[in-house]
């Protein structure tokens, strides 16, 4: 019942996350505007700067065209934050200690070194997809967008109090 992605580096951001399970891009995807629109009033990024397809893609929004772990790794000429001598420095600290559902960047990035982008993308895409019906849900999908099942997925379940925090 998982769901069948193809492995896409676009799609893996170089401080450790998966954008499939990000709202924004997900949102942008499905040309969603109510929810892009929502999503642009609460995090102050004006709408016309909000849409995203992807961390190492052409169009970001945004906080992550602003990413200093991104433009760090593209002058290094390194993939992944995992990859750099001063791993982690207090940029990725830093960043990783803010949101929630950043909770497991460090897990992300030894995964990475250790079996490859590719295996790692396939292990997100079925640790984010809901048991019951294999939709691939998000970091803040307490409820499975496709069938209701509660929690959205293993990373909901695994980080569950953390991530309600973020809307306390
Ligand atoms: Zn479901």
């Amino acid at each position: 019942m998982e769901t069948k992605i193809k492995p896409d580096k676009t799609l893996v951001s170089v401080c450790g996350l998966f954008c499939y399970s990000c709202g924004i891009y997900t949102a942008t995807q499905a040309n969603d505007i109510v929810n892009l629109q929502r999503i642009a009033d609460r995090t102050k990024i004006p709408f016309a700067e909000i849409k995203c397809n992807g961390c190492r893609s052409e169009t970001l929004t945004a906080y992550c065209k602003n990413c200093y772990m991104r433009k760090c790794a593209g002058e290094k000429g390194i993939d992944f934050c995992g990859e750099c001598e001063e791993y982690p420095c207090s940029h990725i600290k830093d960043f990783q200690s803010r949101m929630p559902h950043r909770a497991e960047l460090w897990k992300s990035q030894e995964r990475i070194k250790e079996i490859g982008w590719e295996k790692w993308f396939n292990e997100m895409t079925e640790y984010f997809s809901c048991a019951e019906c294999g939709a691939l849900n998000g970091w803040y999908d307490f409820k499975c967008r496709k069938c209701g099942n509660m929690p959205g997925n293993d990373f909901v379940k695994n980080n569950l109090e953390q991530l309600k925090s973020a809307f306390n």
